[in-house]
């Protein structure tokens, strides 16, 4: 199937080859026609399956309608609202790529950078506008932006919208949009909370689904390591050193945690940054752009600072610690061997955390196999952690071996050394 046979106009197919794609994703081939045709939709999918070209490139389709620009004068055609400034600069670099061959304005606005040029781009009319809820809702406060002539209205990550309580602001934006227009509702998971926004919204919505098949719980090889809460960092190190992994996405689940691990593993001769709600705009581009272009080696998240980020074919993804609520742990996970690619998830989990590994395994239907990495151990009940000693065993995720590392990056010495030293 090709994107031209889809109903797209070839300014789209255009832009869409010249970002390499040969054929649309499941989701794009189920989503863009009944997006064409005008249907409401409530989509189930997640970052890395092309949701974002799947419902960019028919909206773009509908604002290029000969004629349409003139009519709405500044007004935003199309809103796409969602749950992070990360995410809302990649949605708008997407909209920008696939409408390279159109003359459409797009543009993002989120919160934590200053208002103003915001403002003056908005001025200036935008057809296609990618936000966070509250930076918008500010916009709307201050008059710079008229949603009242929105025809295609999207919430993306939804699910996510309402775990970070804005779904407040969400009800006030809807009823600032005219009753009349196409909705897209996409989202990873349908709670109860979703059902009730989708029904008070929808109309008569299709539904798309991406298959199992493609779910990360099933494509990524996952392990964990039982360790000590006190020697987690030592054990990370050790590993990103002896397995030579050169770009880890690690989970945790402070900002303040993030910080001081990110500081420690420099400290330990690897290069490592910190990305969380935090850092400035600024900071948290700088770092993304660095981790992607291979100048750190460690991106250290918090699960809403990672949530939506775009980076392809990640290796590597590292659960430093456990996260709460156990769908984060699908989430975390799918960071890493997307496309096809094999990735490699580690959890480090401690006693304290065997509880929460109990609810992960419940969640995902499954048990995730333990190993425990030579001088690191700890008791995390249940299932008896085994210890690997063949070196082929060892090797096959992420190069552990069972012999003491060859080589060491300023790695200190097990603490039972070095008491004995002491
Ligand atoms: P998304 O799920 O929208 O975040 O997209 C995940 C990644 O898939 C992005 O890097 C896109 O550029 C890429 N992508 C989207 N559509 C396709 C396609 N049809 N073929 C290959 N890659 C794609």
């Amino acid at each position: 199937m090709s994107f031209s046979s889809l109903g797209l106009r070839p300014e789209l197919a255009r832009a869409v080859a010249d970002k390499g794609y040969d054929a649309p994703t499941p989701i794009q081939a189920q989503a863009i026609p009944l997006i064409l045709e005008g249907r409401d939709l409530m989509g189930s999918a997640q970052t890395g399956t092309g949701k974002t070209a799947g419902f960019t490139l028919p909206i773009l389709q509908r604002l290029a309608q000969p004629g349409q620009k003139s009519k709405s004068g500044r007004a935003v055609r199309a809103l796409a609202v969602v749950p992070t400034r990360e995410l809302a600069i990649q949605v708008h670099q997407s909209v920008e790529d696939y409408g390279k061959w159109l003359r459409l304005d797009s543009t993002a606005v989120f919160g934590g950078v200053n208002i103003n040029p915001q403002k003056k781009r908005l001025a200036r009319g935008v057809d296609f506008l990618v936000a966070t809820p509250g930076r918008l809702l500010d916009l709307v406060g201050q008059d710079a932006v008229d949603l009242s002539r929105v025809e295609v209205l999207v919430l993306d990550e939804a699910d996510r919208m309402l775990d970070m309580g804005f779904i407040r602001d969400i009800r006030k934006l809807l009823a600032l949009l005219p009753q009349k227009k196409q909705t897209l509702l996409f989202s990873a998971t349908f709670s109860d909370a979703i059902k009730q926004l989708a029904n008070g919204l929808l109309h008569k919505p299709a539904t798309v689904e991406v298959g199992r098949r493609n779910r990360a719980v099933d494509t990524v090889e996952q392990l964990v390591h039982p360790v000590e809460k006190s020697r987690k960092r030592e054990l990370l190190s050790y590993l990103v050193g002896s397995g030579q992994w050169q770009q880890v996405l690690v989970f945790g689940r402070t900002k303040h945690g993030a910080n001081r691990l990110a500081k420690q593993l420099n400290t330990d001769g690897i290069k490592a940054s910190a990305i969380h709600g935090n850092k400035s705009q600024g900071a948290r581009t700088k770092a993304l752009a660095e981790f992607k272009a291979g100048k750190i080696q460690v991106l250290v998240a918090t699960d809403i600072a990672a949530r939506g980020l775009d980076i392809e074919q990640l290796p590597h993804v590292v659960n430093y610690e456990l996260p709460n609520v156990a769908e984060d742990y699908v989430h975390r996970i799918g960071r890493t061997g997307r496309a096809g690619a094999r990735g490699h998830a580690i959890s480090l989990v401690s006693g304290e955390e065997s509880g929460l590994l109990r609810e992960i395994e419940r969640f995902i239907k499954r048990e995730i196999p333990r190993e425990v990495v030579p001088g690191y151990s700890a008791d995390i009940g249940a299932r008896k952690a085994v210890e690997k000693t063949g070196q082929k065993a060892g090797q096959k995720i992420g190069q552990v071996t069972s012999d003491k590392p060859k080589r060491r990056r300023r790695r200190r010495r097990p603490s039972a050394q070095r008491r004995a030293a002491a």
